[in-house]
């Protein structure tokens, strides 16, 4: 067991680098984004290790400039695809018998080149192409791949590999060998986060197993360059094959193949379950019964007591509904607020809402920038100008949208006096948070509504200053969130602090980031060894 000879030390999470003028850090990134500003890649498809350049050029553009084309790239053909998965099927030979050092080593790497070198070339990226703040792909980027590389690697080289039976109970041993799935892993990446994109193939190529990875069409950009990292890294040939494009053609050529043996998901719901009937449709193909793993939408809330502290409360609602955009899969969209105390919480949140600087995230100054394409441009601008239509909305702040440069959406908060109004039901993915105020003395029911308004099950947090009254609250609202949060913004997840995933129509909460997840991506094998086995096969009863 190559497994158990080296064990590192239990990481810490990187710290995140503030950015503040006059710091290196900003020197570095800023002259990073001016040169990526000024260059145009064009990205082809990677498989087997070789790029593929197949003529089918799209461009990926600047949300919040969309007449910038920041990258043109090479969408993979049913051809393509095939190869990649005879790719991946190649270098699953050496891969998956390779010792879990030598895997965590390649990851650790990464990591390294992550914190140094590679840092702005993430970062920059995820700016640009998505929009970010620098903080926000600071934090995303930088910080959380990192320690996804870091915990998962604690977790692969020192947990799992430790939980093992009982050892020799009566002149045997036992041990359970944790073998990577026979077949190659099929990571379908979200445009919201270059982290998740990243481990979406990594977490299973870290316990043996290749992977084909397909990329958002917005996130095309930093996703190659975490492409390019690993292989920089070390990582061989054909471990990971990179293959954006035509996402319906793409998964068809790869949902017929005999060795998909896992999907690692996230996205929206819709998809996923469109995802899980394909692939049981297919089941008699397969060689082994695909793992699914999904993570998916959320409609995430804030519940306050009437015990709540305001300013907290005002500054969780903030930072968790209009941090980047609003297109966190954890954001804040739906608030409850007791009626005792939502004149000042009204008032307070109006003030902060309005006050936020928005605009090019290479303007340092602004806090939030545009939402990621049209789509989503159109799809939330037609929820404002419905809640403007609506008597029983009341657009308090922002509603405002302006296309004319990048897809910008101003932070909006509307009152809702019915709690089932669109807006509170439905996941939106924009910088749009929808309040009901409840009378105190109906808090019981407000809590119902929490549970029951939406069929998702991500994230929520409690804002109450009574402990006992927070248990009580925490314990009703038990599934109603995967990740729950008290006193505290629902988004921010830390990986080996808070593991992130839900429950419910949000996914199948296989929690990112821990041991949990990467337990779903090896299919272990169990080993009896008798050092005094039997040698006549009579039984004493029937002496
Ligand atoms: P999306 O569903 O539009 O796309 C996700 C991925 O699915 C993309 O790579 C896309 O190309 C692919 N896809 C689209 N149609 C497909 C099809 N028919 N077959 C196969 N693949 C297909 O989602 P998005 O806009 O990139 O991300 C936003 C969604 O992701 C939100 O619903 C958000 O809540 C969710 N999300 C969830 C988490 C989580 O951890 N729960 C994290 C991030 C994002």
């Amino acid at each position: 067991m190559g497994n158990q000879i080296f064990c590192p030390a239990v990481p810490d999470n990187e710290p995140i680098l503030d950015y503040a003028p006059g710091s290196s850090e900003r020197a570095s990134i800023e002259g990073r984004l001016e040169s990526m500003w000024n260059d145009v890649p064009e990205i082809p498809c990677i498989v087997g290790g070789k790029e593929v350049f197949t003529g089918i050029i799209r461009e990926q553009r600047c949300p919040h400039d969309h007449s910038r084309v920041l990258a043109r790239w090479h969408g993979a053909t049913p051809e393509v695809v095939k190869s990649a998965v005879d790719a991946a099927n190649e270098a699953w030979v050496d891969w998956s018998s390779a010792p879990q050092q030598v895997r965590s080593a390649v990851m650790e790497r990464a990591a390294q080149l992550l914190r140094g070198p590679w840092r702005d070339e993430l970062n920059a990226s995820t700016m640009l192409g998505q929009s970010k703040t620098v903080y926000q792909a600071e934090i995303d980027a930088a910080c959380e791949l990192i320690d996804f590389f870091r915990f998962n690697n604690h977790f692969a080289l020192d947990q799992i590999p430790r939980e093992q039976p009982l050892k020799n109970p009566q002149g045997t041993w036992n041990h359970v060998d944790y073998r990577p799935l026979e077949g190659f892993v099929y990571a379908i990446a979200p445009f919201n986060f270059t982290s998740i994109a990243a481990n979406l193939c990594c977490a299973p190529v870290l316990m043996g197993n290749t992977a084909l990875w397909k990329p958002s069409k917005t996130s095309i950009l930093s996703n190659w360059y975490a492409y390019k990292m690993l292989e920089a890294a070390g990582l061989p040939p054909g471990v990971i094959n990179f293959v954006p494009g035509d996402p319906v053609e793409i998964t068809a050529a790869v949902l017929s193949s005999p060795s998909f043996a896992g999907l690692h998901y996230t996205g929206s719901t819709e998809i996923f379950r469109q995802l899980w009937k394909q692939i049981g449709d297919q089941l008699e193909n397969y060689r082994s019964y695909p793992r699914i793993v999904g993570e998916t939408g959320g409609k995430d809330f804030i519940f306050a007591h009437p015990s709540a502290d305001v300013a907290p409360l005002v500054t969780a609602a903030v930072r968790g509904a209009f941090e980047y955009q609003g297109q966190k899969c954890s954001a804040a969209s739906r608030m409850y607020i007791p009626e005792s105390i939502w004149p000042q919480v009204k008032d307070q949140l109006v003030e902060a809402t309005r006050s936020l600087p928005m605009g090019d995230v290479r303007d340092f100054r602004n806090f939030v920038s545009a939402v990621i394409d049209e789509g989503a441009y159109k799809r939330l601008q037609q929820a404002i100008e419905g809640a403007k239509e609506d008597p029983q909305c009341h657009i308090i702040a922002g509603g405002e949208c302006d296309d004319s440069q990048g897809w910008y959406i101003s932070p909006t908060v509307i009152e809702c006096e019915d709690p089932r109004s669109y807006s509170m039901e439905t996941e939106l993915f924009g910088p749009i948070l929808s309040v009901f105020v409840y009378d105190d003395a109906e808090m019981d029911r407000c809590l119902d509504l929490v549970d029951n308004t939406s069929p998702y099950a991500l994230t929520g947090a409690v804002f109450c200053s009574d402990r006992v009254a927070t248990d009580a609250i925490s314990e009703r609202l038990r599934y109603s969130a995967g990740n729950f949060y008290i006193n505290d913004k629902p988004t921010g997840a830390v990986v080996g602090q808070q593991p992130f995933g839900g429950a419910r129509a949000s996914g199948t909460d296989d929690k990112a980031g821990s041991a949990l997840n990467l337990l779903r991506w090896v299919a272990p094998r169990t080993v009896k060894e008798n050092f005094m086995p039997p040698t006549a096969h009579e039984y004493p009863h029937m002496g």
